[in-house]
């Protein structure tokens, strides 16, 4: 009897299984038991090629069986250890060290990149057993640190590092530079709207929910976009957590300390969003984990989609649950709402007359208030640039600043309030709970006082009050003060000029 640890799959967790096969004489047949899928039994074939390019030739009676029994078996994962299982029951491996074994086998030998590298590279360290994995998935499984980990590029170069007549390969070193983020648009190439790029360099600086609100032409698009380009770079920690939901759905690792930026659509479905489906995978707010989930067109969604966005957006996580079990996802995201201010788009603006009635636009309004208006810091509305404007900008010949140049200020921002926060186990201004805010986000005399009787004119709510306290912060942290002062919170009450208290 033998018994190779291998893994499979529960959202992102990884689990254990154990590989055992046994083999008797008699005619041919190959039988796998313990609740395979259709990708498991598809094994055989797969694992009967990738012996045979090793000269091993399969013979009688060959039961898999993979243990524990109630737990479903996903993927092709299985087959290395499989393969493992059945070289030793032949007799051509003497003693497979403990280690945990992942691999999908190619008819040829080959071992292919598998999803769920990172979540088992989790499991091995907790075990406390080295990790054997595919070649492909090297990169993501150095990023993890504390686990010894080993990787191949086919069974039989694997199977010679077991016998000892070749060293174990090591994985690469586990270095990702912070490489110069490309994004499009530049923020160079906006013209005017010095308001709403301030209000996106904030957002970025203190990861605050962002809402712009702008009629067609306005430019409000771009802006949310270019954000991307400014975003300040994941973090060790940052990039491992989101290294693991793409290691989930077997994406590729991406180069560099990019934060992810997802824009999803009015028409985009609530599992595609918030995750689940048979397999309870993860859903966009999680692909957007520590960067950007941007909604355009936030009013056209539908209720119920933006309603089951409230919790994941409050509480950094998503849980999501089917027949077959729940799993949580991380979903701590930037979130960026683009809208039209009406139902036509052009209340307010400077050169086309609004078409709506007012009970259209009281209606609309109700779009724009709600649950998650509550969880967005900074709203502001974009002005539609009048021709003339945009050419008096172009004539005075006044370059914009470039994107790289705002993220450099983001960049030190962030840093400040990580240095902050960290003994709490935060890493921006926009996360601290209310009880860090009043602890820590203290105010002088003239401060309090001037914040208190606008708080009553805008009539804001304790919470609101946070919110500003927290986006002053990150003003003061841009600006490298320490103190806050009236500047700082009299420029955080100019994003609060929308229909929320
Ligand atoms: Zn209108």
């Amino acid at each position: 009897m033998s018994g190779i640890p291998g893994v499979t799959l529960r959202g992102m967790e990884a689990l254990p299984v154990e590989v055992e096969v046994v083999i008797t004489g008699g005619l041919f047949a190959v039988s796998i038991v313990g609740m395979p899928d259709v990708a498991v039994r598809e094994s055989r074939e797969r694992v009967r090629a990738a012996l045979r390019s090793l000269g091993l030739t399969l013979k009688g009676k060959i039961a898999v069986n993979l243990a524990p029994a109630d737990i479903p078996k996903e993927g092709a994962l299985l087959d290395l250890p499989i393969a493992l299982g059945m070289i030793q029951a032949m007799g051509a491996l003497k003693e497979c060290p403990k280690a945990l074994y992942m691999g999908e086998l190619a008819l040829d030998g080959r071992l292919r990149r598998v999803r769920g590298a990172v979540p088992a590279a989790f499991l091995a360290r907790k075990m406390g057993i080295p990790l054997y994995i595919p070649a492909g998935n090297a990169e993501e499984v150095a990023l993890v640190q504390g686990v010894e980990a080993y990787c191949a590029d086919n069974l039989a170069e694997l199977v010679m590092m077991l016998t000892g007549e070749e060293t174990p390969r090591p994985l690469p070193p586990a270095y990702v530079p912070d490489l110069p983020v490309s994004a499009e648009p530049d923020f160079a190439d906006i013209k005017g709207q010095a308001q709403a790029k301030r209000a996106a360099e904030i957002a970025a600086a203190g990861h605050h929910n962002l809402l712009l609100v702008g009629s067609p032409g306005s430019g409000k698009t771009m802006i949310a976009k270019a954000i991307a380009g400014i975003l300040p770079p994941l973090t060790d920690d940052e990039l491992v957590e989101t290294l693991l939901v793409r290691s989930t759905l077997g994406l590729e690792t991406k180069a560099g300390r990019e934060r992810p930026f997802r824009t999803v659509h009015f028409t985009a479905s609530t599992v595609s969003i918030c995750g689940g489906g048979f397999d309870l995978r993860p859903g966009e707010v999680s692909l957007a984990h520590r960067g950007v989930l941007f909604l355009d067109e936030y009013t056209e969604f539908r209720r119920d989609l933006t309603e089951s966005l409230r919790a994941p957006i409050e509480d950094g996580v998503i849980h999501v649950s089917r027949a077959s079990g729940s799993v949580t996802y991380p979903s701590r995201v930037l979130l960026v709402l683009a809208a039209n201010p009406c139902a036509c788009g052009y209340l307010g603006d400077p050169v086309t007359p609004c078409k709506c009635s007012s009970y259209e636009i009281e209606r609309y309004k109700r779009k724009l208030s709600g649950p998650i208006m509550d969880r967005i810091d900074l709203q502001l509305t974009v002005p539609r640039l009048t021709p003339q404007e945009l050419l008096s900008i172009g004539a005075k010949g006044l370059p914009s600043e470039p994107s790289a140049s705002i993220r450099k200020r983001v960049i030190a921002a962030r840093n400040i309030q990580i240095e902050r926060w960290k003994e709490y186990g935060y890493s921006c201004n926009a996360e601290i709970p209310e009880k860090l805010v009043r602890r820590c986000l203290t105010l002088d005399d003239e401060t309090r006082s001037y914040l208190a009787s606008m708080a009553g004119k805008l009539n804001l709510s304790g919470r609101g009050i946070s919110r500003v306290l927290k986006v002053a912060r990150t003003i003061a942290d841009l600006a490298g003060d320490e103190k806050l002062n009236k500047k700082h919170v009299a420029g955080a009450l100019m994003f609060r000029n929308n229909q929320d208290k």
